[in-house]
Parts: structure tokens; sequence; C-alpha cells
């Protein structure tokens, strides 16, 4: 196994970081390390190149390089728009989000939720879809925000942002979206969009962890959550992280060409696993397959298999996926999104996540698709139910 080349099938945790990155932040590492806010010309250089890479990310989502604010990962773009947005508006006390976003949000509401706020969690049905509806009822007077992501990390299931953001614009509401999972999958255009504030993060999209950005729309209600110096155009304090920030420039300007490569090559792939796994293992059935998702996203779920004891195993063969999001797993909680889909619990402990990215090719899928049958096989060979033993060891089968 040592030998062989990793099949890498968890994109969506993260992705390897593009030589092409490395290549551009080097440099802000060794030659240019001055702090870009000071006055001599040490800091000219960092400050430049940060500026560049804001250009850049601006282009990635069809926006002005002003509305770019760089933060220090997803996470924190996510909750720096629930929480900007909420302060900025005191008198308002209720949130609108969904079931199935990520823990990022999710925690964040409930920290609201602890401050007296009021959250409204839209449901989602069996393939993963809010009903608009829904959300035109939810909306209040003393709404602040409606925060509803674009594409689900764990499905790969995609909501209609463009209507969303019309809907919330006739209330009079404010919207933010988590497009961490979409950029450089999907086209992104937040003029289009009508977003007021889009969240991305680097380490999906090839370049390191640890940094992330917010878009904010021009004259929208807005406070910082970290505050210090007067970085980011006052939007976001601490000193620049310039070897991230290059490295997230350098990859958008990558995403952007590589567009089409993950809408046609990709998705091809994706679709040839898809259908290689329902042909070759009876009982595998797909979560949320029947709305509009992401070229590289496919969850399908195993009658009968513990997913964690199926990875260990794909692991063994030198495959890595996932059992949902890299945040949960390693928990023993189902997942929150297939269980808000109303998945039976038999299905979802036994789904699994694959998310390819620009790097695979067909031998990965060949691979996956010689592998995995027989794991799956096994497992089922030693499940409880099969063995008619309730809490029989699954170790027996490692
Ligand atoms: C990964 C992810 C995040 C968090 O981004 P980090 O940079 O890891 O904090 C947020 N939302 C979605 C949908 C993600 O997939």
């Amino acid at each position: 196994m040592s030998e062989q080349r990793l099949v890498y099938l968890d994109n969506n945790a993260t992705t390897r970081v593009a030589p092409e990155v490395v290549e551009a932040m080097l440099p802000c590492l060794t030659e240019h390390w001055g702090n870009p806010s000071s006055a001599y010309s040490l800091a000219a250089e960092p400050a430049r190149l940060i500026e560049e890479a804001r250009e850049h990310v601006a282009r990635l989502i069809g926006t002005n390089s002003r509305n770019i604010v760089f933060t220090s990962c997803g996470t924190e773009s996510n909750n720096a728009a629930l929480q900007g947005a909420t302060l900025a508006n005191p008198a308002k006390q209720h949130v609108v989000t969904t079931a199935v976003e990520h823990s990022a949000n999710i925690k964040f509401c409930r920290q609201l939720e602890k401050r007296g706020y009021e959250v409204t969690h839209l449901p989602v049905d069996l393939d993963g879809a809010i009903d608009l509806c829904d959300l035109q009822a939810a909306i209040r007077q003393d709404t602040a925000i409606v925060s509803i992501m674009w594409a689900n990390n764990e499905t790969g299931v995609l909501f209609p942002i463009e209507e969303i953001a019309a809907i919330c614009r006739s209330h009079g509401v404010l919207f933010h979206t988590d497009a961490v999972q979409v950029a450089g999958k999907v086209p992104i255009d937040v003029r289009e969009l009508g977003v007021d504030f889009l969240s991305l993060s680097a380490h999906k999209l090839r370049a390191p962890k640890g940094i992330g950005v917010l878009y904010v729309k021009t004259g929208v209600p807005f406070q910082p959550y970290i505050v210090g110096g007067g970085q980011e155009r006052g939007q976001r304090g601490g000193t620049e992280n310039v070897a991230n920030i290059v490295a997230f420039g350098r990859a958008a300007e990558l995403a952007l060409s590589h567009l089409d490569d993950e809408n046609t090559r990709v998705r091809a792939l994706r679709d040839k696993l898809e259908n290689g796994i329902f042909k070759a293992i009876k009982g595998s059935v797909r979560n949320g397959g029947g709305e509009p998702r992401l070229p590289n996203t496919t969850n399908i779920g195993f009658d009968g298999v513990e997913a964690e004891a199926a990875l260990l195993l794909l692991d063994r063969e030198g495959i890595c996926a996932s059992s949902g999001s890299a945040c949960t797993t390693g928990s023993i909680e189902p997942s929150h999104v297939l269980a808000a889909m109303n998945v039976p619990l038999s299905r979802s402990k036994g789904s699994l996540r694959f998310s390819l990215g620009i790097e695979n090719t067909e031998e990965d899928v060949d691979r996956l698709l010689e592998k995995l049958p027989p794991i799956i096989e096994r497992l089922r060979d030693v499940s409880p139910e099969a063995l008619g033993q309730a809490g029989e060891p699954l170790a027996a089968a490692y």
C-alpha cells in the first residue's frame, strides 16, 4: 500500500495546496516579511501583494476589491457576518437559517439564542431542499439577518441563492450565504446574486488552511467581529497573514481557470464513481440526489454498514473519504444534515461522502470501484443483523 498513490476523495474537507500557490506564498515568508502597515519601504511589497491578492479574490466572485475582507477562516467569516449584522441592528433579535448549515453557523446561532435571540431553522425535505414559502413565512419585522448556505458540504445540494436573496431584499432583510463549498465549482457573481455577505475559505480551494474571506456589500450595516488595528479598512483587526492572503489570491486565479474542468471532467468522474457504486453494490442509495448539486460531491448510504468501519478499511487501501463533515467525523452523532433530511438512521449511519477535485483521475475512481464493493460486502457479513447477535464487535472485520 505504501507505494500506491494516495486516492484522495475528500476535497470538501480540505484540498492539497497547489504547487503554484506554494510558489507564490514563499517570498512572503523569506523576502517580503515586513508588516504591511509600516511606513518604510520594506512594508511596501507585502502591502502591494495583499492588494493584488484582494483583486484576484474579488474577480473570483465578481466584485470590487474594496468589498473583500480577509479573515482567519471560513468559520470566522460566517461568525463575523452573523455577529456584524446583529450588532449593527440591535433592535432586531431574530435570525433565519436552515437545519443543514455548517457547524460554524449552527453553534453561533446557539450562542445567539443564549443571548436572547430567536432563531428559525428552516427544515429540508428528503432531497435536502428548502421550501421558499417557509422562508417567506419565517421572515419577520424583527429579523436581523437570513443566513443560508449555497452548497451543502455533506451532500453537495445547492440552494437557489439568487431567489433567496431576492426574497430577503423584498423584505428589506440582510442576507448572508456560506459559499465555502461553491468557490471554484460554480461561477459566482455577487452582483447578480444580490447577497449582502458571502463567506469563502481558501483551504477548500487549493490554498492553505487558516485564511478566509467575507464579502461585505457596500453600504451594508456591519460591525467588525475582531477589533484591533485598522486593518482591512477597519473591518477586521489583526496584522495581515500576508503569505496566506497571497496564497488565496493565487488560488482564486487558478480556481477561475479550472472552473470548466470541474464542471466537465470532474463531474464525469463523479458520475462514473456514483454509477459504478450503484451497479456494484445493492442497497446503495444517494442522499440528496434529486436537487441541483455540486459537480464534485456524492453522498451514498449503504444499508447494514457502519460508515466509520468502511472508512478505516478504505484507509488501509490508501483511499480517503468521509462520513460527512470532517468536523463531526469521530463523533458518534449521526450527521445533522442527513437527520434533517429524514434519512433513516440505518442508512445515515452507513453513509459515505466522496468529494473529488481537479487532481483526481480515472485511475482513482477505478481503484475505489475495485476496493469498495468487497469492503461493503465484508462489513455486511459481520453486521449484527447478519450475525443475528446485536453488539457483535465490528473489529472482527478489520
Ligand atoms: C469548511 C467549511 C467551513 C469552514 O471553513 P474553515 O476555513 O475550515 O473554518 C464553513 N462552511 C462550509 C460549508 C465548509 O465546508
